[in-house]
């Protein structure tokens, strides 16, 4: 019987692996040496990156996804529907009601994002594609006042996420006439910006931030909300009449109910191989828990999700093959920073620098927003 690879979710992660697992091993849809299965249960296939050109109209929301099932064929199977049991023992995973068996297992399952503080009646979880729509709409009739974007809890993906939609919504007010109508502020439970990549680059983004007369309030903690206040840990208050807001991030139930969960409520693995503790069972992407030696963790980010997909998908295969698992993670990263305005900056380096991730920023500019353009159509090319 044929080798059996189980990858789990068709996010950035799952289709990175199933891809290129899929050309390694040689598979090409007539002849196929391996069995790829993978499981996702949603049909829309989103690229996050687009939701923020999406909250500020630049992008239509049938722009930011692709039907799922086009990842379908030449060697790789699809199931659609919901993950309801994974089981690492075994390697096995269980959707409507069928159990499905393999000899490899690649868990990229990303996060659950749920509400909490009730902010899904008071604003716009721009981490969905329904939530950013629904934030572009309310941001075309608005006439001036109060705009929040607010992190209410840690941890969250792309740390540059919230930074980038406040300065994409400024671009956006000031282009509309509204500047001087209008009051942008940005509240996160956070010291100061992306502060895993270093001091240096925190206070560039915060500098930033601030000359677009971005009003930021790091180590604001949210306690409570309603339908116009924010109420945080340090006492103090804020009013809005438009809010963007970042969802609770969790580790998905199925896989909460296994004994791939460590101690802090994510999956631990091997920071260079990404295995778990069970043998051929790997976790990859936003679902991991890899900590750092400055104390903090590796941030949860597409392209980490990325690199750790393309590490798991050749060490697979060399087992396969009976070669040496010869290829490891090496905490390198980089991220586009979105301005406004048709620029952008770009950061990158390698966040297992010892003792501190080492992380430069590229100085900013309208190259760096046509790059990030540029990969958001290779990766519909690409893989869709
Ligand atoms: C607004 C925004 C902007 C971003 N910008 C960037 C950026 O510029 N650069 C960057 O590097 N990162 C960025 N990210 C982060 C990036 O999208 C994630 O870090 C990345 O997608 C993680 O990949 P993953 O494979 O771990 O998880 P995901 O891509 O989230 O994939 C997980 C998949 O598993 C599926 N799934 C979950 N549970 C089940 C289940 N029980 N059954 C079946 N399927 C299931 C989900 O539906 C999903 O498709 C951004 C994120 C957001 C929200």
């Amino acid at each position: 019987m044929a080798t059996t690879i189980l990858v789990l979710g068709a996010g950035t992660g799952g289709i990175i692996t199933a891809m290129e697992l899929n050309k390694t091993v040689g598979n090409d849809g007539e002849v196929n040496p391996v069995k790829i299965l993978v499981f996702e249960k949603e049909e829309k296939n989103v690229f996050a990156p687009s939701l923020l050109w999406l909250m500020v109209g630049k992008r239509k929301p049938e722009q930011v996804f692709r039907n799922t099932r086009k990842i379908a064929g030449d060697g790789i199977d699809l199931v659609i529907g919901e993950i309801q049991a994974v089981n690492p023992e075994q390697i096995s995973v269980t959707v409507k009601g069928q159990e499905y068996k393999g000899d490899y297992m690649v868990i990229s399952l990303g996060v659950d994002q749920v509400p909490e503080y009730n902010l899904n009646s008071y604003g716009h979880d721009f981490y969905t594609l329904d939530g950013a729509t629904n934030f572009n709409e309310q941001l075309q009739n608005f006439k001036g006042g109060e705009i929040a974007v607010l992190v209410p809890s840690l941890p969250f993906k792309c740390p540059a996420a919230p930074y980038e939609a406040a300065m994409l919504i400024e671009s956006y007010i000031r282009k509309k006439g509204l500047g001087d109508k209008t009051e942008i502020s940005l509240y996160t439970p956070e010291p100061g910006p992306m502060g895993v990549a270093g001091k240096e680059l925190s206070g560039a983004v915060r500098q930033m931030v601030e000359m677009k007369g971005i009003k930021y309030f790091p180590e604001h903690q949210l306690t409570s909300a309603t339908d116009k206040t924010l109420t945080f840990s340090n006492g103090k208050t804020a009013d809005f009449d438009l809010l963007a807001y970042t969802p609770k991030h969790q580790c998905p139930s199925v896989i909460k109910a296994t004994s791939l969960v460590g101690k802090l409520g994510w999956i631990e693995v091997d920071r260079h191989t990404m295995e778990t503790n069970f043998p051929n069972v790997y976790a990859i992407g936003d679902i991991t828990f890899i900590p750092l030696e400055m104390g903090k963790p590796l941030p949860k980010a597409g392209v980490f999700a990325h690199y750790q997909a393309e590490t798991v998908a050749h060490n697979v295969a060399q087992k396969i093959a009976g070669k040496p698992s010869d290829k490891t993670f090496n905490g390198d990263g980089q991220c586009f920073l979105e301005l406004g305005g048709g620029k952008a900056g770009y950061a990158g380096g390698n966040f297992y620098g010892s003792p501190l991730p080492i992380v430069k920023m590229k100085k900013p500019g309208y190259f760096w927003h046509w790059t990030k353009v540029w990969f958001e159509k290779y990766w519909w090319f690409r893989y869709f």
